[in-house]
C-alpha cells in the first residue's frame, strides 16, 4: 500500500491511515506501506534550500528531501504501535533500494529486500519511506518529484505482491477531476494507456511506476485513501473488454516552448545544443525543426517554464537568435484504438479550427496526439474534446 503526501498530512490523518492498514491486515497477512512526506513537505524543503543557495549542490539537495519521508516512516510506525501492532520503519537505504543516475532524480537499480522479508516474517508491518535510496558511492539520493509510486511498485515487483496506491482522489479519471469536474472515473485502464497519460502530464501517478509495473507484471490499483469507493485497476489490454477510442485526456501546464533560428541545419550543431541543455538537467520534451526559407531552419522545443533562466543562458552563451511563448499548455487525447482507427487526428483538428484555436505545436505517439496551447484556451479545448470524445 502507498499512501501519498496529502493522504498523511496530518497526525490525525497518519491516525488514519494506520486505521486501514490495521483493517487491510484481516485480509493480507504480509502488508508493506510505503508513504510520501507529509503533505507539501518536499515543496517546503525546496523553498527552504533556496534561501540559502539558488544553485544548491544536488547531492546535499538529496540529504535534505530524503529527510520529508523519514518524518512519515516513524509517525506511522509509532501511531500502529499505539494500535497495539507491531511496526517497523525502514528508510529507503535500510529497505535496500540501490539507485543510479543523476541526483535528484536516480532510478532505481535492486530492490535488495531481505531485511523487508525478514521482519514480514517476523510479524511487523513494514513502513518503507518513497522516493528515497542509496547509490553506489552511498550517497543517499531520491527519485523525481512523485517518486514514492515507483518505490512502491519497485517493492511489490520485488516481493511478487500486488500494489495499491492510495491518494486523495477516487481513481483514474477520464480528465483531472479539480480541472473538469464531471469527468468520469475509469474502473480498468491499461498498463500502456496510463503510462502514456502519466507521461503527458496526469500527475495522478508517477510514469516510471506505471513502467515497472508493466514491466514486473505487478496488479496495480488506484483509488481513495478512505478505501470507500473502488478505485481504477491497471491491467493488461486485452482484459478490457468494452472501451472508448479515447479513454483520456491529460494536461501538462507550465510549459516553455522555445523557438530557435539556425542559419545551418547541420547535426553537429544541434546536437551540440542538446547536449549543453542537457548538461544543465534541462530535460526537453518535444522538438521540431523546419526549413522556413534558404539557409533559415527553425528548431523549437519545449520544457517546463522554470528553466527559462538556464535556457537563456545556454542560447546566448551559443549567440544563438530565440524567442519565448510562454503561459502555454500541452492538452492531450490518448487511447488504444488510434493505433488502428483512422480519423481520430482529424476530427480533434476539425474541432479545434472550428473553435479558432491557435496550435503552437502538434506531437503525436502511436495512441496519443498532443497539442501546446495558449493557457488561456485550455478550458474550452477540454471541454469540446470531452465532448467529442465522449469522456
Ligand atoms: P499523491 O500525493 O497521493 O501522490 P498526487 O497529487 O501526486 O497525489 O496525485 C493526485 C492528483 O492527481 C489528484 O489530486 C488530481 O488532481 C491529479 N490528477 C491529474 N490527472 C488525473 C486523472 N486523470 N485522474 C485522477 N487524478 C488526476
Ligand atoms: N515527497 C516526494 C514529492 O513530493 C515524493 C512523492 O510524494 O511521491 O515529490
Ligand atoms: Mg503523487
Amino acid at each position: 500500500m502507498k499512501y501519498g503526501g496529502s493522504s498523511v498530512a496530518t497526525a490525525e490523518k497518519i491516525n488514519e491511515v494506520a486505521d486501514r492498514i490495521i483493517k487491510k491486515r484481516e485480509q493480507y497477512k504480509n502488508i508493506v506501506t510505503v508513504v510520501s512526506a507529509m503533505g507539501k513537505k518536499t515543496n517546503e524543503l525546496l523553498a527552504l534550500s533556496s534561501e540559502i543557495s539558488l544553485n544548491p549542490n544536488r547531492r546535499e539537495m538529496d540529504v535534505l528531501l530524503a529527510t520529508g519521508e523519514q518524518v512519515t516512516i516513524a509517525l506511522l510506525s509509532m501511531a500502529l504501535n499505539e494500535k497495539g501492532h507491531k511496526a517497523i520503519s525502514l528508510t529507503g537505504w535500510q529497505a535496500g533500494f540501490r539507485t543510479f543516475g543523476h541526483h535528484m532524480r536516480s532510478k532505481v537499480q535492486s530492490v535488495e529486500s531481505e531485511l523487508i522479508e525478514r521482519y514480514l516474517d517476523e510479524g511487523y508491518i513494514v513502513v518503507v519511506a518513497g522516493f528515497q535510496g542509496v547509490n553506489s558511492a552511498r550517497d543517499i539520493t531520491t527519485l523525481g518529484r512523485g517518486g514514492s509510486d515507483t518505490s512502491a511498485v519497485a517493492i511489490a515487483a520485488s516481493l511478487e505482491y500486488p500494489c495499491e496506491i492510495y491518494t486523495d482522489v477516487e481513481g483514474i479519471y477520464t480528465v483531472d477531476p479539480r480541472v473538469y469536474k464531471n469527468a468520469k472515473k475509469l474502473d480498468y485502464l491499461s498498463y500502456e494507456e496510463t503510462l502514456e497519460m502519466a507521461s503527458l502530464g496526469a500527475k495522478v501517478i508517477e510514469p516510471r511506476s506505471v513502467e515497472l509495473a508493466w514491466k514486473y507484471n505487478v496488479p496495480l490499483y488506484i483509488a481513495l485513501n478512505t478505501n470507500e469507493v473502488k478505485g481504477t485497476y491497471i491491467v493488461k489490454e486485452g482484459k478490457i473488454m468494452e472501451k472508448k477510442n479515447i479513454t483520456n485526456l491529460s494536461i501538462m501546464d507550465n510549459i516553455l516552448l522555445v523557438n530557435i533560428e539556425l542559419s545551418t541545419n547541420s547535426p553537429e550543431e544541434i546536437n551540440d545544443l542538446f547536449v549543453r541543455l542537457g548538461n544543465e538537467n534541462v530535460i526537453i520534451d518535444i522538438i521540431s525543426q523546419n526549413k522556413f526559407a534558404r539557409d533559415k531552419y527553425l528548431v523549437s522545443f519545449t520544457t517546463t517554464s522554470d528553466n527559462k533562466e538556464i535556457v537563456s543562458s545556454v542560447l546566448k552563451e551559443k549567440g544563438l537568435n530565440f524567442n519565448y511563448i510562454e503561459n502555454v499548455s500541452k492538452v492531450s487525447i490518448i487511447g488504444n484504438a488510434m493505433r488502428t482507427q483512422a480519423g481520430v487526428a482529424s476530427r480533434a483538428f476539425e474541432i479545434l479550427a472550428q473553435n479558432n484555436v491557435e496550435l503552437h505545436q502538434v506531437s503525436t505517439s502511436e495512441i496519443s496526439i498532443s497539442y501546446v496551447i495558449d493557457d488561456e484556451n485550455v478550458k474550452k479545448v477540454v471541454e469540446v474534446f470531452v465532448e467529442e470524445f465522449n469522456l
